[in-house]
């Protein structure tokens, strides 16, 4: 049986999407390691990171990936799908990094030539548009806005094919003349610019000639040679451009459903799974309901910065509203759970409703800001083993809670404690889609599954 996988987040991201895809390519090669493994990132740009801890005999190795599916990691052939914001320096950095470790690429990465490209230009304007903003959406400045604002214009989107055919330079003169008012503005003289651009990009696009397919009609050959293929979204639910919260989330589509109409494949073949952080988090500007002053130590002492950014992310209590909806637009088959081990010793009390004015709902309205949340009667504690307060730095901590998280891992889930365990069972009625999944560590391997 091949494995046909799309993971995606179920919060505003952060909720540690790169390790459980990371397990399931290490499941894929285990359920029939004769055939291959094609990893595709489906959105999103290089504003979201994944970071990977690999356990090795002297320590934990970590590797963390922006521009690059974060399967590089896993030795998986990769590939780009064209609604992501394709960063080619960053690209081209990541796999130059990876090749050291994790091997050669050659001839396993395939980029559409329908995807867009992420050039300086949109992170110029991305400033110049925060700038301009009495509202701020407390963007990266990765340029992600000002790149899917191109996209939707048309005519300023440059095509991966754009990008490495000899057209190059002049649909980047073409597009930066359109964009004059606002680049001259924030300082940049276009024809100096223009060739600056080129000047940096002309090796770039050399070395990632070979790389443009397309995509849909390659990852056919791979549905029809039963190989297997994992999908993995960028950021989470809440920051979906129609969905999320508007308008402070992210400039794409990123719902497991929309990964398929790009790719051209059919959801009717793939289990889609939701990753869900047991304290939701949150970084940039934006309501969470549940977000509580207390539970910002947790982040604290469990390292919560944003991979990319560096910037504290909010941390909230369980927010199961958020999450119904999340599993119901995704229509998602099962939930991994993460960073139960930093969540542990500790009473969590779980929203199941919102008060908005003087009337009670379970849904999410448009504007989540003045939701108060409704925490049901019953709280939740579990111990699972005993470790020091500071985990911010899991390499640090590593080999000493490695034994015992393997100690958790080997007693599987029916001895996991019994806080956890109704934990899970509340969920699992609440949300009406079983948690299949329980990470208890930063670090490969580290899950409990169902
Ligand atoms: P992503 O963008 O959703 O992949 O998430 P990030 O990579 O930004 O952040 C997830 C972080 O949480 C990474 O450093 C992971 O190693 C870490 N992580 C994931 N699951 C667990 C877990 O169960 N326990 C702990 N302690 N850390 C985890």
């Amino acid at each position: 049986m091949a494995v046909r996988e799309c993971i995606v987040g179920l919060e505003w991201g952060d909720e540690g999407k790169a390790k459980i895809v990371d397990e399931r390519i290490a499941h894929a090669k285990r359920v029939n390691g004769n055939k291959r493994v094609i990893f595709i990132r489906f959105q999103g740009g290089p504003n979201a990171g994944h970071t990977i801890y690999i356990p090795t005999e002297t320590g934990l190795k970590k590797f963390v990936a922006h521009a690059a599916p974060c399967g590089i990691a896993s030795n998986t052939d990769l590939g780009i799908g064209p609604s992501v914001a394709f960063d080619p320096e960053k690209f081209v950095k990541e796999v130059d990094e990876a090749k050291a470790t994790f091997g050669d690429y050659t001839g396993r990465i395939m980029i559409s030539e329908r995807t867009g490209v992420l050039l300086d230009y949109h992170r110029v304007l991305d400033m110049y548009q925060e700038q301009r903003r009495s509202h701020k959406v407390g963007t990266t400045a990765s340029g992600i806005g000002p790149f899917y604002m191109c996209n939707a214009e048309r005519t300023t989107r440059i095509t991966f094919a754009d990008y490495v055919s000899d057209k190059f330079p002049d649909r980047l003169r073409e597009v930066l003349d359109w964009f004059k008012p606002q680049l001259e503005s924030m300082g940049k003289n276009i024809d100096d610019y223009c060739q600056e651009l080129i000047t940096i990009h002309n090796p770039i696009r050399k070395n990632l000639k070979d790389f443009k397919e397309r995509l849909e009609y390659r990852l056919q050959e791979y549905i029809k040679g039963g190989h297997h293929i994992i999908i993995e979204g960028a950021q989470g639910t809440y920051l979906d451009v129609d969905m999320g919260t508007i308008p402070d989330q992210t400039s794409s589509h990123l719902l497991a459903q929309d990964a398929f109409s790009g790719l051209g494949l059919s959801r009717r073949d793939f289990k889609i799974y939701g990753v869900e952080k047991v304290y939701p988090t949150r970084v940039g500007n934006g309501p969470m309901p549940t977000l509580a002053e207390e539970l910002q130590e947790v982040g604290a002492n469990s390292g919560e910065k944003g991979a990319t950014t560096g910037r504290v992310r909010r941390v909230g209590y369980p927010d199961w509203v958020l999450i119904k909806r999340a599993v119901l637009l995704n229509d998602v088959d099962g939930i991994y759970i993460t960073r139960v081990d930093n969540a542990q010793d500790r009473n969590w009390k779980v929203c199941t409703q919102y008060k908005i004015g003087d009337c009670l709902t379970k849904e999410i309205p448009l504007d989540l800001s003045n939701a108060k949340p409704i925490y049901d009667a019953k709280t939740y504690e579990w111990h699972l083993f005993n470790a020091p307060k500071d985990l911010s730095d899991p390499e640090k901590v590593d080999k000493q809670l490695r034994p015992l998280r393997s100690n958790i891992i080997q007693a599987g889930f029916d001895n996991l404690p019994e806080g956890l365990l109704k934990y899970i069972k509340k969920h699992n009625n609440y949300v009406g889609r079983p948690i299949i999944g329980i990470s208890i560590g930063p670090a490969r391997g580290e899950l409990v599954s169902v």
